[in-house]
């Protein structure tokens, strides 16, 4: 090696090594059954508290069956990228149930199905936002958002988390009538569990002609009417509104969904490069998320949902006994701050002896000093699940 491929090297050594230091190294845990309540990780059998399975769908028998279904159909792979023969009819599919489904915050909606949340971000961002636009951003949005406004170079204000009074001073201190506005924000926090103001965030986006952007990840097939999002929860309609749900969480499956009026979905087609540039995901993958789509919209849904809801009761009332600090959640996402990174990872290991997995989140994916448990119930649990971590959190 050159002494320059030699400095990288040491520079990473260096790097593991403070991150070991700080309390900061992720280890991945190996899961050795689906995802559910009850799992095999690592080889033992725990409750899991980890996932974003809200409604319990990842195991469902109906959607494993739509999933086999799909790949015998269409076959393992896509083949190509969705301009470039990847497109199937079971995207083509979907995208008609996930417009018909969610799209009734604006008059023409349309939906673009994308492999990740992640990508769906990064294309709405820098599809629609360029050097001249002016983005304001939630202070706690996702790292997909942030990453997506980086990569589309406009000019970004950050507002503090949920503070319209501080969102509205900036949109009156940035009156560029020629600049394109857009606000970005999660619906649900995907730390906190707590929500975006989003009737507030609709008026003031109508006040200063700004378009708003709304990462429903964590409330598409939770949240709302048949589960159909936190936009129709509050029962918002505009034509500046774009909606991103996600598919690997309540949806139980993988991918993400852009929803908006026909033109904008038509020139994300036309220019968002994290769709042109990548291989269409597994038709199989598309057929099972109609499935899970018509599962979330039945009364099983609803069933699902109203389960959901007691659990996240139960856990309020637990987290308000610990000795720490809950979040005021309700939602699925419960977290429970203690404050230094190894104090938390020693309580996750300790819940770990008991047989319970919930995950320590750290910085950066949180604020330094706020590290936290992050409970995320699932309608899979049960009340007795919650009666262990409640017992196990109380002998600590
Ligand atoms: C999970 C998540 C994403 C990314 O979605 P993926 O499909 O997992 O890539 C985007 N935004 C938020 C708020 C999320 O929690």
């Amino acid at each position: 090696m050159s002494t320059t491929s030699n400095a990288l090297y040491e520079t990473l050594k260096q790097g593991l090594k403070d991150i070991d230091a700080r309390g900061l190294r992720r280890r991945r845990k190996t899961t050795d059954s689906a995802c559910s309540a009850h799992m095999t990780v690592d080889g033992r059998a725990i409750i899991g508290f980890a996932s974003n399975d809200y409604l319990g769908l990842a195991a469902h028998e109906g959607i494993r069956a739509a999933m086999a279904e799909g790949a015998s159909k269409y076959g393992a792979g896509s083949g190509g990228s969705h301009l470039l023969g990847g497109h199937s009819r079971a995207h083509a599919q979907l995208e008609d149930d996930l417009a018909a489904f969610s799209g009734g915050f604006v008059d023409n909606p349309r939906a673009l199905y994308f492999s990740t949340g992640y990508m769906a971000n990064l294309a709405v961002l820098t599809a629609l936002a360029g050097r001249g636009t002016l983005v304001f951003s939630d202070s706690l949005n996702h790292a997909s958002l942030i990453d997506g406004v980086r990569l589309s170079r406009a000019q970004t204000q950050i507002y503090p988390h949920a503070d319209m009074a501080a969102l509205d001073a900036m949109l009156d201190a940035s009156r560029d009538e020629n600049a394109t506005k857009l606000i970005v924000t999660d619906t649900v926090f995907s730390m906190d569990g707590d929500t975006a103001p989003l009737a507030r965030l609709v008026e003031l986006a109508e006040k200063y002609g700004a378009w708003l952007v709304v990462d429903d990840a964590h409330g598409f097939g939770v949240l709302g009417p048949q589960g159909r999002g936190a936009l129709a929860d509050a029962a918002l309609r505009s034509p500046h509104l774009v909606y991103v749900g996600t598919l690997g969480k309540a949806a139980g499956v993988s991918g993400a969904f852009v929803c908006a009026d026909k033109t904008v979905v038509e020139w994300l087609i036309q220019r968002a490069r994290p769709y042109i540039f990548t291989t269409a995901s597994p038709p199989a993958v598309a057929h099972a998320v109609s499935a899970s789509v018509r599962i979330i919209a039945s009364d099983e849904g609803d069933a699902r949902r109203a389960h959901l809801a007691s659990l996240i009761e139960t856990t309020r009332a637990m987290l308000r006994r610990t000795r720490w600090m809950p979040v005021d959640s309700h939602t699925a996402v419960q977290p429970l701050v203690i404050g230094a990174n190894d104090e938390t990872l020693a309580i996750a290991a300790a819940l770990d002896e008991h047989g319970l997995w919930v995950p320590a989140i750290r910085p950066p994916t949180v604020p330094a000093g706020t590290s936290r448990l992050r409970i995320s119930l699932s309608a899979a649990h049960s009340e007795d699940d919650l009666a262990k971590l409640d017992h196990a959190l109380n002998t600590l």
